[in-house]
């Protein structure tokens, strides 16, 4: 049986009257990669503190592989969890060498010796290091501190990784080709992950499923597609990438495409989260991606009429404001380079059926 699948259940954190999580439910496979993505405050952090057992619930359970690990009167302790974790802060010994921060968790299980330095240096050469085993940690660069950090983590063969943030700390080049090494590693290992992050792009770029949390709940459970070409609401379109909305009210519903009248008219979008027996009743509004919106020099049927306010070049992209004429709307349009209209420039846009989705339209922002 494959190990490493984690369960949470119904899970809440409250401090006195403040409900820092609450009611969190997560289903997280054998060696997927869930992230927890939301901005400062949402309850990221205490989650996965309760995931590694520093912090008790209050209410709920938390499963591994079938095992209760946490419940609100009973906490396996940390260390005996089989779990391995990596911080922001990378946390290695600066007065002790890579090889030994790498052996340290084997050495407090009294693993032999032989066993113990096989194991250390497969993890030294699986996260790159091979060659600086007798370096002290405070002679290598940030990002070899947390490779150690993430070698000191597997070695041990942990059910579930948890990672806390872990590239936040590295410059943004670093920072870019680590999380390729990390997705690479977490994969080749085959280990479960739970990555706590602000940053949308990295929970895009490594998740399985994406947990979207505000105010202590789960608001959204998805995969990295689904998130970001259908989310639910207009709040997680917005946090999740640049978006578009266009204010409308539902007209008709069929099967899974809803009829939204707008200022620009009426327009047949995608409703993936509207049940078809649901009463339409204004509470939604069409997302629509800057990269999905066409630009064109001549008016066509469906097209609308508009002015380019700006043109931003950004290499390989350029980046439109175009006010359209119907509606007093305006719309963000991103175009692969070379640039083909400038400020001033009269335009058509089209607004591809495929490139638009109803989203619920709540006034809470995240
Ligand atoms: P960040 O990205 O800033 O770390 P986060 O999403 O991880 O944010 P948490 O650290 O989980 O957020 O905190 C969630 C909420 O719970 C915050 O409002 C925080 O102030 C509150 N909180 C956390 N620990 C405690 C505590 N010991 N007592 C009271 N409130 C707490």
């Amino acid at each position: 049986m494959a190990i490493g699948q984690l369960t949470i259940s119904n899970l809440h954190k409250h401090y006195n009257t403040f409900r820092a999580v609450e009611d969190v439910n997560l289903s997280v496979p054998p060696g997927s990669f869930l992230s927890l993505l939301g901005p400062s405050g949402c309850g990221k952090t205490t989650t996965l503190r309760m995931i590694a057992g520093f912090i008790h619930p209050t209410i709920g359970e938390i499963e591994v592989d079938g095992e209760v690990v946490s419940s609100a009167d009973f906490v396996l302790p940390a260390e005996k969890r089989q779990m391995g974790m990596v911080f922001q802060s990378y946390a290695v010994w600066p007065h002790m060498s890579v090889f030994e921060n790498v052996a340290y968790g084997l050495r407090t299980r009294r693993t032999a010796d032989a066993e113990l330095k096989r194991r250390v240096n497969e993890a030294i050469e699986i996260v790159g290091l091979k060659g600086q085993e007798q370096k002290f940690s405070s002679q290598l660069s940030g990002g070899q501190q947390q490779r150690v950090a993430l070698a000191r983590a597997v070695v041990t063969e942990p059910r579930i990784l948890l990672l806390d943030e872990p590239l936040s700390n590295l410059d943004a080049k670093l920072r870019e080709s680590m999380r390729i090494e990390l997705k690479r590693l977490q994969r080749k290992l085959g280990i479960t992950a739970i990555f706590v992050t602000h940053n949308q792009e990295e929970a895009l770029l490594l998740s399985d499923q994406i947990a979207v949390m505000s105010q202590g709940r789960v608001i959204e459970l998805c995969g990295p597609h689904d998130l970001y070409e259908k989310p639910r609401t207009r709040m997680v379109a917005e946090f999740v990438g640049l978006s578009n909305i266009i204010p409308g009210s539902v007209t008709a519903i069929r099967g899974n495409f809803a009829t939204l009248e707008t200022p620009i008219g009426k327009i047949e979008s995608l409703a993936p989260h509207l049940a078809s027996d649901e009463k339409p009743d204004g509470r939604f509004a069409l997302l629509v991606r800057p990269e999905s919106i066409e630009l064109w020099q001549d008016p066509g049927e469906g097209r609308h009429r508009g002015r380019i306010v700006e043109a931003l070049y950004n290499g390989n992209i350029i980046d439109y404001l175009v006010k359209l004429e119907a509606g007093d709307l305006s719309l963000r349009i991103q175009q692969f380079a070379p640039q083909r209209h400038a400020d001033g420039d009269t335009i058509f846009v089209g607004i591809p059926k495929n490139g638009i989705t109803v989203v619920e339209d709540y006034a809470t922002k995240i």
